[in-house]
């Protein structure tokens, strides 16, 4: 787990310790954010993103005319899945998964693209697979670009299949595993 040490200093001394329990507004921290391009229409060469009127847009939801080429920059989404920088981690296990791989991730790439309607910057990271080896049970983790986002895919996860959701809510990443069949440790 390497994603919040080596930020290259991003945190900007705001310590984590410092911080009230109740204060957790991740974005707000968040100095990818403040990383703007010096003109604007721009576009994120990786993903179309689109940046204009002071906010990014997904490229379906902004018509960029021809006369606007854009300058091209890449969206503080696209430079956290660069960075491996997450702040948000979704974990799931059990034999459930294993036999329902294809709808969870279904479900979880309509998620993320429905989140992306409001906040453009919602992005998978990593996706990464667990083995234990003395369970055989591959546990899957999402890492997510924003809080928020992990917490919505749990909570669609558990509106579409039931079974247990648990967030925890902690600096700087909150951490929300879902389980059907056994708890995950
Ligand atoms: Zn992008």
């Amino acid at each position: 787990m390497t994603a919040y040490e080596g930020n290259n200093g991003v945190d900007k001394g705001n310590s984590p310790k410092k911080r009230k329990d109740n204060l957790h507004t991740d974005e707000s921290r968040d100095s990818y954010l403040n990383q703007k391009p010096a003109t604007e229409p721009a576009q994120c060469p990786v993903c179309g993103n689109i940046y204009a009127n002071k906010r990014w847009y997904r490229s379906d939801q902004y018509d960029l005319s021809e006369d606007e080429s854009g300058l091209s920059f890449m969206c503080p989404g696209c430079r956290k899945v660069k960075d491996n920088y997450y702040y948000g981690e979704l974990r799931i296990g059990g034999s459930f998964l294993k036999n329902h791989r294809q709808e969870i991730s279904g479900l979880i790439q309509n998620e993320v693209h429905r989140r992306q309607e409001k906040n453009p910057l919602s992005k998978l990271v990593e996706v990464e697979v667990e083995r234990n080896e003395e369970t055989a049970r591959g546990e899957v983790i999402f890492h997510t670009t924003n809080a928020k986002l992990a917490e919505l895919l749990g909570r669609a996860l558990e509106n579409a299949f039931g079974g247990e959701l648990e967030v925890q809510k902690s600096e700087p990443i909150t951490r929300v595993n879902w389980w059907r069949d056994k708890k995950i440790e």
